[in-house]
């Protein structure tokens, strides 16, 4: 007999391993078509010859297999996640409805613009209010995620100096600066130099004097940055920047902290992207999906690509490709349609005064939360903090490092923070604007906890998670010999056998 699987069992079987040959999770009435010989329908080279190994399963077990599986997602919707430098916020419902209403999501983008006013005008007013947002003059809403605004960005300011005859191959980036920058200084053909940071996270003022020069096309710089801090020191870096000829950009994943209280426009920046699904919510775990909106100030707004969507004078709404000096298309059709509806619908959701509301709450959740855990948590870069801040956990002699605090955190139903990023061996905690303040605690205290832990009991520490289905994988191991089951083809046995690919 087989043996029926169960929510909690630890080894979950697979599709092909449970049901048998002949059930079904449809039943049809029968055909009332003349059957058609497959060789008929489809030319003989085409055919595979056997029948591919499906799973064969009623429609229950089918259902429960799936749900077994989601049951083991750590989810947003189910727990807390301290997600620092990512803005990994809830998500509301109402951005869905909206992203699923028919009228959107049966839309082809080959359609005529007469025929897709509605998403137009959304797109239209998007733009106008990210633009506002920002304190800049124009927005496109092309670029696929915020690396890809960087690149889109980048660009921009690479037309920018060409248009002045002068090429500048080096873009300056801040040690704290997140990976994708550099990334995309290489994409677009500079080279990044960092810049360094002083004691208090800050840029190095002295250091960017040295550093900068008629070679420079742009100084990246995120605002607040990655350890969590707002440089107050922006607008001198802007104004040392803008001596030289260079750009100041605004990596501006960290907008959440900032919204409605102060806009990058006013603080000197020339060119930014918006990660959308952080700021503005979009589901994103796992790689996407995402939508790098670029915001330009004026002396930018040419270099713009194409076709940005406008309002025509009799009202209506479509595309323009009128920009000689445009970059070109940097994404296919319209853009992530369905992350910027969902921004929109935030944006329009929450309201102008609201989006501050998010800012404020973000950034005294995060020192409300360092305030409870200083006196136990080192934290190398002093408050107060935007919405996230860093701390290397240090308990000499336990044996314990940042990895094993965040995988016990597991155990206290909490979602591991940022590990090791932007200072080595650091936790970098980000408890967004959205939790409750029983939450909050929640989270204070299972920390402490765990501090009691390292003090008295380092081990249970140590061998976190104890609560998951698995415990510590080796990751390396696991990317590199993954463990595959599958169907041997001639559809009978199942095997279970582990790959040795390297
Ligand atoms: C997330 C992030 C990026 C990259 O954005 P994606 O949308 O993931 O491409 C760049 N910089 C910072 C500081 C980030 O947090």
């Amino acid at each position: 007999m087989k043996t029926v699987p169960t929510m909690q069992q630890e080894d979950h079987p697979l599709l092909f391993e449970i049901g048998a040959p002949g059930l079904c999770a449809v039943s049809l009435p029968p055909s009332d078509v003349p059957p058609v010989k497959r060789s008929e329908a489809v030319p003989g080279e085409l055919l595979a010859d056997d029948p591919p190994a499906l799973p064969e399963v009623g429609e229950l077990d089918l259902v429960r297999h799936y749900k077994r599986l989601a049951h083991r997602c750590f989810n947003i919707d189910a727990n807390f996640y301290p997600l620092g430098s990512c803005t990994m916020k809830y998500n509301p419902r109402i951005n869905e409805r909206v992203a699923a209403m028919p009228g959107f999501i049966n839309l082809h983008p080959y359609q005529d613009e007469a025929d897709v006013q509605g998403i137009l005008e959304l797109l239209y007013r998007l733009r106008c209010d990210l633009a506002e947002i920002a304190g800049l003059a124009e927005t496109t809403l092309q670029p696929a995620a915020g690396a890809h605004g960087e690149m889109t960005g980048l660009m921009i300011i690479n037309a920018y100096h060409s248009s002045r005859g002068e090429h500048r191959s080096k873009v300056l980036t801040p040690d704290s600066a997140h990976g994708t920058n550099p990334a995309s200084c290489t994409i677009c053909g500079r080279r990044s130099i960092p810049v360094q940071s002083r004691k208090d996270g800050r840029v190095d003022l002295d250091d960017l004097r040295a550093k900068v020069d008629e070679d420079t096309a742009a100084f990246m710089i995120t605002n607040p940055n990655t350890v969590g801090v707002f440089d107050e020191q922006v607008a001198d870096i802007a104004q040392i920047i803008h001596a030289k000829g260079a750009q100041l950009y605004l990596d501006g994943a960290n907008m959440n902290a900032i919204l409605g209280i102060t806009r990058p426009g006013d603080f000197g920046v020339d060119c930014m992207h918006f990660n959308t699904h952080k700021t503005f919510s979009t589901p994103h775990g796992g790689g996407g999906p995402g939508a790098g909106p670029v915001a330009v100030a004026e002396h930018l707004r040419e270099f713009l690509p194409v076709p940005q969507v406008i309002r025509r004078h009799d009202g209506t709404f479509g595309w323009s490709s009128d920009r000689p000096k445009s970059i070109g298309k940097v994404r296919s059709f319209y853009g992530q349609v369905g992350v910027l509806v969902r921004a929109y619908t935030y944006i329009r959701a929450i309201g102008r005064e609201g989006l501050r509301d998010v800012a404020e709450k973000a950034v005294l959740a995060a020192n409300y939360v360092a305030a409870r855990l200083k006196d136990r948590y080192p934290m190398p870069f002093p408050p107060p903090y935007a919405h996230e801040f860093v701390t290397v956990p240090d308990f000499p002699g336990s044996g314990v490092s940042d990895i094993d605090i965040a995988k016990r955190l597991i155990d206290y139903g909490i979602h591991p923070p940022t590990m090791s990023f932007p200072v080595h061996h650091c936790l970098m905690i980000e408890p967004t604007e959205t939790e409750s303040p029983a939450t909050l605690d929640h989270f204070v205290e299972a920390m402490l906890a765990i501090a009691d832990e390292i003090e008295n009991d380092p081990k249970v520490v140590r061998t976190a998670p104890h609560t998951t289905p698995v415990r510590r994988l080796d990751e390396v191991t696991a990317s590199r010999k993954p463990n595959v089951r599958w169907r041997r083809c001639d559809g009978t046995a199942t095997a279970r056998e582990r790959s040795h690919s390297t």
